[in-house]
């Protein structure tokens, strides 16, 4: 099942999208549909009347995520070496460990919106297509083999970085939380409807040109590998985003780098997900 947030007539409403539309369902947000559905109950409620695509709009699947999302650095080895050529002393990583930071998202960016450049503040302005995963139930001490009963589902995150604020300081914090730096969607796909851990083909374009082109069977640091790490003294709660890190062809892995500026499409694509589309502002 593909499950939406959207707009319709001024109400945010969650529902399940369908062939011809988006069948609504009796949750008032993501968020709670997460904790209290079960996979029948909402089977059972996308059985509904459908509306067509045309009359919603689109938001981010969890517009406003109940806590940070948590996110892997360098998870894909060419993208690990391209960040350490751009700058070696903010990327290096001497040790095989998986890296993680935080990213402060007051509000996920819907599809089909425009990003700030923030310009003035920021002169390097990144994209990162990334598979989001979600978590349906509270997990502590979780065995690598039993991970997948954890996933609800999975979305497309582009974790927008602004480069410069990215290196200036100790921590990515700053240069990964900025206002609109989390485009999401445009669907979450649920975990029935993939195999475990999944394989998936990951893309972006800008403009059209295709930058990044990989699978998430590459993740040096798998699913069950980080849930099983995260959650040995650390609670995760039902909704919680993993981003899971982004393959080679990011703006600062050319040489000279692709740095977004106002006018640009990029496009973050997840076979079986969708197209995340937002313009640069
Ligand atoms: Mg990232």
């Amino acid at each position: 099942m593909k499950l939406v947030t959207c707009l319709h007539d001024g109400k945010e409403r969650v529902g399940a999208l369908t062939e011809s539309g988006v069948v609504f369902l009796p949750y008032p947000d993501m968020n709670t549909l997460i904790e209290t559905a079960s996979p029948a109950q909402l089977r059972d409620a996308a059985r509904g009347e459908t509306v067509p695509l045309a009359d919603v709009t689109l938001l981010a699947p969890i517009p406003r995520p109940r806590q940070d999302v948590i996110c892997l650095g360098m998870n894909y080895v060419a993208h690990a070496e391209e960040s350490a050529r751009y700058n070696n002393r903010a990327f290096s990583k001497e040790k095989p460990i998986s890296v993680y930071f935080s990213k402060r998202v007051s509000e996920a960016a819907a599809p089909d919106t425009g990003i700030p450049s923030h310009q003035g503040l920021v002169e390097r302005l990144d994209y990162e297509v990334e598979l989001a995963v979600i978590l349906g139930k509270t997990a502590k001490n979780v065995k690598p083999e039993e991970a997948g009963d954890y996933i609800f589902g999975y979305t497309i995150v582009n974790d927008m970085s602004a480069r410069d604020l990215q290196t200036g300081h100790m921590q990515w914090y700053f240069g990964k939380s900025l206002d609109g730096f989390t485009p999401m969607g445009p669907c979450i796909l649920t975990a029935d409807e993939t195999a475990f851990p999944p394989a998936l083909g990951i893309y972006s374009r800008i403009n059209g040109e295709l930058r990044q082109n990989s699978s998430t069977s590459l993740l040096i640091h798998t699913i069950p590998a980080i849930l099983a790490e995260l959650t040995q003294g650390m609670t995760l709660l039902p909704g919680t985003i993993i981003a899971t890190g982004t393959p080679a062809g990011v703006g600062m892995g050319f040489e000279p780098p692709k740095f977004l500026k106002p006018g640009d499409v990029v496009e973050c694509e997840i076979e079986n997900i969708g197209v995340l589309r937002n313009s640069i502002v």
